[in-house]
């Protein structure tokens, strides 16, 4: 950590800062300038980030050298990882293919989503059965049913399952059915839900809030990994802009930014980004050619009878076109497409 001194900084203050310095058991060293005097500080960072060292006097700023999210960070880990979903690979070169309906719904439209987006290359199956719906009159989706719903197409068409979890209690629930958890935009600072998903064997997909920076995003993973799940995969799904044109702003800069700071695979939805199914092939090939690890898309038979998110949704057909772009744009950048499992494990 580096503290920055006020240009006015006395004498005494510096005495000071450098004796908090040493009684937290810290080496440092002083490099007095012309105009500023900065002390650089040796030692573990973690019990530097404890103390409000910009509270000590004649202390300007204070710069960390190392990310608060270690266990995140590439420093910490500069292999990228590769996320496993019940034999379904993400990351590191394998690119993941999650398709499905924004919510679980009637069982004859599951199976048919999931047959179709099965035979255009999708290798995760989606499907909220627990919806966060920003009014408390919307649809709030099937609950276990709509989980029992989801097991049975996984297990039908050996398709991992994605769903989301939107409460600390419903964890080890949705975890019985599901082979992938979901923490929304909505819940991305829910620390209570990070804390029971980080306790989970179940790999996570983190989606990116709506108003979270990067760091943001990176210290929620954090909560996780600290749990002691490191299989996180994120998600950047578009954040709030002024500009109602579309649904939020595709922030396809985020893709190639987490990558050089983070390990963990991150995919793009540019369903939820976009709102808008035109927009919705572009946007996902741009995420791949930015870097993405894979790409969230939600598909129905029917937008005008959907439960929610009708009107993003891409019709089977429309996610056949797109998948094939997809495949050739994957082999062109030299990345696979995980097949899926004979066997879900
Ligand atoms: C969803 O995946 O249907 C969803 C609600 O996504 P987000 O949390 O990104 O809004
Ligand atoms: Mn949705």
């Amino acid at each position: 950590m580096i503290l920055i001194l006020k240009s006015n900084a006395t004498d005494d203050q510096i005495d000071h800062v450098l004796e908090r310095v040493e009684a937290m058991g810290l080496q440092h060293h002083l490099s007095r300038g012309t105009f500023r005097t900065i002390v650089g500080i040796i030692g573990d960072e973690e019990k530097l980030r404890q103390e409000p060292m910009r509270a000590i006097p004649g202390v300007a700023q204070v710069i960390p050298v190392l990310p608060a999210y270690k266990l995140a960070s590439r420093d910490a880990h500069p292999e990228s990882s590769v996320i496993d979903v019940s034999g379904v690979k993400i990351g590191g070169g394998n690119l993941g293919m999650i398709a499905g309906p924004c919510s679980v719904e009637e069982p004859e439209r599951m199976f048919r989503i999931a047959e179709s987006v099965c035979k255009s290359g999708a290798n995760l199956f989606r499907g909220g059965a627990f919806k966060p719906r920003t009014s408390p009159y919307a649809f709030q989706g099937m609950g276990e049913e709509g989980l029992r719903l989801l097991r049975e197409v996984g297990d039908k068409f050996h398709i991992p399952i994605v769903t989301e979890v939107t409460d600390p209690r419903l964890v080890d629930l949705v975890s019985e059915y599901a082979d992938m958890l979901q923490v929304g935009a909505r819940n991305m600072q829910n620390f209570a839900l990070l804390t029971e998903v980080g306790k989970s064997t179940r790999p996570v997909l983190l989606k990116r809030g709506m108003s979270a920076t990067i760091n943001d995003l990176l210290m929620c993973a954090e909560y996780i990994l600290s749990q002691g799940n490191s299989n996180v995969v994120l998600c950047e799904r578009g954040i709030k802009s002024f500009d109602p044109a579309t649904r939020n702003l595709f922030d396809v800069a985020a893709v190639p930014a987490v990558q050089a700071l983070s390990h963990l695979p991150i995919i793009v939805d540019p369903s939820h980004a976009t709102g808008r199914p035109d927009l919705i092939p572009p946007c996902a090939l741009a995420g791949l050619a930015a870097g993405a690890d894979g790409v969230h898309i939600e598909v129905h038979d029917c937008p005008e009878v959907a439960k929610s998110d009708g009107p993003q949704a891409l019709l089977p057909e429309q996610y056949d076109e797109l998948a094939s772009q997809m495949k050739s744009l994957a082999s062109l950048l030299g990345k696979t497409i995980s097949p899926l499992p004979e066997t879900l494990v």
